[in-house]
């Protein structure tokens, strides 16, 4: 999903107003975002959600999980049910979960929109169990991967033409109600239940733990790649903010053969930038000069970057036509000056993982061109800290959860 920093916690320090965290006019923000952008999406399940707990109880296969309870966010393990495997369905066993920054946004229903208990998790790799008698793609010992969605319309304009990222009733992997009116729970949990037009089938050589991430932090930047044409050799590509969104964009621009260029306001990741993921440049944001001498030289921009910061030096780095594609989500409206975007036919647009289709395709190209996250593996009892120490921006570049060797069942 669009990384979304929690707005209770650390941002990156550019750019940010320090009289900006206990405004009301943020919580307004929050209340505008979440009423006029995020609540349409759910507008459509919310008749479902009364129905859930009697529902759930209903569900026949015991499973666990560590879920969030109330706002802290703490996860602790939890007994939950899911459903028997459906015509369609692929049950698997978890494997690796990566920790995305939209776990702890959910965890801690900083868009409102949360049910508790939530099991959060979509960057999730196992192996299949069983599949229900109308599967055609997986059979059991399949290795699989769910990202950020399990369910869709199938129908509308978007689905249509394998968006289901723009789906209006797209199901998120966790914590809104599912189409059968229970609540979806994430792969902090020992196995998942899932239709299989939602199920990825996981090449061969990509590694199950450090490509979890690929899952949502892969297709959140692969995608626009994709779609706005900085997917081909010698384009100029910018990525500002070197994270976990931010470090696999510059290994998918590379695969491409762009020419990369980092963008960062931490001077002490400019040897990780060029050395470690190899970009030919880096670009110290704070400073004035260097910004000036990248004027003109980018054909396109991801920027990953969640804290608020300026655009206008960033769209005066794009050539002419230039784009600059925003994944991040900064609780702060953008300011735009119509000149700059004139002056030379430049474009803003927003960007959102990816649909199954180009998921699939993702993964299938990370593994030709050996593209994993850099992770930090950890058993699912660090879970809490780990998302403390992602929210400092403490992680080099992603957790992941061994599920499988380190959550407890009965
Ligand atoms: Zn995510
Ligand atoms: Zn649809």
């Amino acid at each position: 999903m669009p990384l979304l920093r929690s707005w209770s916690s650390s941002r990156r320090s550019i750019y940010i107003d320090p009289q900006s965290n206990n405004n009301s006019h943020l919580q307004q923000l929050n209340t505008n975002f979440i009423n006029h952008i995020l609540f349409p999406y759910f507008l459509s399940n919310t008749t479902t959600i009364s129905m859930t707990s009697s529902l759930e109880s209903e569900h026949p296969i015991k499973a666990y999980g560590y879920a969030a309870r109330d706002t802290s966010g703490v996860l602790s393990p939890l007994t939950f049910f899911r459903r028997a495997t459906g015509e369609k369905d692929v049950r698997f066993k978890v494997l690796y979960c990566g920790i995305c920054h939209s776990d702890s946004v959910f965890a801690k229903n900083e868009w409102g929109i949360t049910k508790y208990p939530v099991i959060p998790g979509h960057e999730i790799v196992g192996v299949v169990t069983e599949v229900g008698s109308k599967v055609e793609k997986f059979k059991v010992g399949d290795k699989v991967g769910v990202g950020c969605l399990v369910g869709s319309c199938r129908s509308c304009q978007n689905c249509a033409v394998d968006y289901e990222q723009y789906c209006p009733k797209q199901i998120f992997t966790y914590g809104v109600p599912d189409a059968d009116g229970t609540q979806t729970h994430g792969g902090y949990s020992d196995h998942m239940v899932t239709d299989e037009h939602f199920v990825l089938r996981w090449p061969a050589n990509l590694p199950l733990d450090s490509g979890a991430p690929l899952l949502c932090a892969g297709i959140t930047t692969y995608s626009p790649l994709r779609y706005f044409g900085l997917d081909k050799p010698g384009t100029k590509v910018g990525v500002v903010g070197l994270g976990g969104l931010g470090h696999v964009a510059v290994k998918m621009a590379k695969a491409f053969g762009a020419e990369v260029t980092v963008f960062s306001t931490s001077v002490a990741k400019k040897q990780e930038a060029i050395e470690g993921l190899k970009a030919d440049h880096f670009i110290n944001s704070k400073d004035p000069e260097q910004m000036q001498a990248a004027m003109g030289t980018l054909d396109g921009i991801i920027d990953t970057v969640s804290g608020n910061h300026p655009i206008a030096p960033l769209l005066n780095a794009l050539t002419a036509h230039g784009k600059l594609i925003l994944v991040g989500i900064p609780e702060k409206p953008i300011e735009v000056a119509a000149f700059s975007l004139i002056m030379g036919r430049k474009l803003i647009a927003g960007s959102n993982t990816g649909g199954l289709k180009e998921t699939q395709e993702m993964l299938d190209f990370a593994a030709k061109h050996g593209i994993t996250s850099d992770i930090e593996l950890i058993s699912i009892d660090y879970v809490n800290t780990a998302m403390e120490r992602m929210l400092k921006s403490d992680v080099r570049y992603r957790f992941v959860i061994d599920v499988a060797n380190s959550l407890k069942t009965e």
